[in-house]
């Protein structure tokens, strides 16, 4: 017997009990044989590429992205199609934290903006996008504005004799950058841009849907200059892009109009007031927010390793005291994260109602609790990592500990 069983058999207590309470027993089956699907593609923590092999790795996570399809598809009737995709993601993540950012921003980013801001006249992209038929991406960023949304500055000019929108990058600052599944692989992406109505009237910042790829050559549409950013730090498996505009045109169904809309004579009309037009407009991050903190806050791989070495190695206790902290934030973490998705769907329903101001204050508490537990969570995982490694003087990370 393992010295990991050995341990856990001590234990008063049932860690299988703990397991189906913290993510129910449908949740397990779920995970589990998404994992052993996983193991199938001989896709493993322990497999390390040269950090200058970035062809590699992409081409190791573009595969990893694609196969992912098949699982959500083969699990969608055991539990709901994003459940499965959070699932699959949450634990691609321990593999593969690239390809885990791939389905993530195409499976579940732009899907979630689509079904959130768009109309019916939308809704087919979400299940292509559900199917790989097309690829997502969310461009918001721009290489000048970052943070600060108002100052974007991409426009989008209605031109009502042809009936569709010009988008421009007016300067280089205006270019979108960062935008993952850009580089190479997105077909079709959510653009924020200025709405520009042929008066000449500035309307804000609106979301659009564009194709900017022939979905089968995945060569980029005339009217764009698109390409990969090149070599990160980390996570060089993923597809980070820029993208320009020079006067590209998209029909009129671009505009994802649940809240503004222009009539086909060049008419703008707001749902909302200003302000909870631009606050709609990008509730969509707190829902991005919701997944990220799901990620961060179940991401148990260095704690699990160092446990299993500490079982194995150490009957040190000032080791255990450093690390049990972790295992019970961990916990909390996967809690918080189920709750908080809880919470969506009705912050969704909400903000379509926000004329209430019940709706309005739960909307701003959601974006609060949201926005500080991100930093959080993905600031402790951080910072655990790092502690996880250190106090295991590095051992419980090499493949001969086991
Ligand atoms: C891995 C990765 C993936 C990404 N994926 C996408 C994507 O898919 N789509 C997309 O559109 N973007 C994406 N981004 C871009 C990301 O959204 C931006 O990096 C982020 O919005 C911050 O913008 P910035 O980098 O321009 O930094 P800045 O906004 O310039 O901020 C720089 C620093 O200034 C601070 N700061 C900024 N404003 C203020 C203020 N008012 N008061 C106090 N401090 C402030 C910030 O906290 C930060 O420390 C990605 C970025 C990364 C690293």
């Amino acid at each position: 017997m393992s010295k990991v069983r050995h341990f856990a058999k001590k234990s008063s207590l049932n860690y299988e009990q703990l397991r189906t309470f913290v993510y129910s027993k449908e949740t397990l089956d779920v995970q589990n044989k998404i994992t052993q699907e996983l193991r199938k593609w001989g896709v493993s923590c322990s497999q390390s590429l040269d950090n200058k092999q970035i062809e590699k790795y992409r081409k190791r996570s573009v595969i990893n992205f694609l196969n992912s399809f098949n699982i959500v598809q083969s699990y969608k009737d055991m539990s709901s199609d994003e459940d499965v995709t959070v699932m699959l993601i949450c634990l691609l993540a321990l593999f593969d934290p690239s390809a885990s950012i791939l389905i993530a921003v195409s499976s579940i980013a732009f899907r979630k903006v689509i079904k959130f801001m768009g109309t019916r006249k939308h809704l087919h992209y979400c299940d292509a996008a559900f199917s790989g038929e097309i690829i997502g991406a969310f461009c918001l960023t721009e290489i000048g504005h970052g943070s600060n949304i108002k100052l974007l500055q991409t426009t989008a000019t209605y031109d009502n004799i042809n009936d569709e929108f010009v988008i421009n990058t007016p300067t280089f600052e205006a270019a979108k950058c960062w935008s993952e599944n850009l580089g190479i692989l997105a077909t079709h992406i959510i653009l924020y841009a200025r709405l520009i109505t042929p008066d000449g009237e500035e309307h804000g910042l609106h979301g659009f849907i564009v194709s900017i790829r022939n979905a089968k050559t995945l060569l980029p549409h005339p009217g764009i200059t698109i390409s990969n950013i090149g070599e990160k730090l980390a996570l060089n498996g993923s597809d980070h892009g820029f993208l320009v505009f020079n006067n590209y045109r998209i029909p009129h169904e671009g505009l994802l109009n649940k809240f503004a809309d222009v009539t086909k004579e060049g008419v703008y009309s707001m749902h909302k007031d200003e302000h909870q037009q631009l606050f709609t407009s990008f509730a969509i991050l707190v829902t991005q927010r919701i997944s990220l903190i799901s990620i961060y806050s179940g991401y148990s791989l260095p704690i699990t390793l160092s446990l299993r070495y500490a079982a194995k190695s150490l009957g040190n206790q000032s080791y255990q005291y450093r690390l049990i902290p972790y295992v019970a934030m961990g916990y909390v973490g996967i809690m918080f994260a189920k709750k908080l998705r809880e919470m969506e769907g009705r912050y969704i329903d909400y903000q379509n109602d926000s004329e209430n101001v019940k709706s309005f204050l739960f909307g701003i508490e959601m974006l609060m609790v949201t926005s500080a537990s991100k930093w959080l969570y993905t600031t402790l995982s951080r910072h655990y990592s790092s502690d996880c490694f250190e106090a295991s003087q590095k051992h419980a990370y090499l493949q001969s500990t086991y």
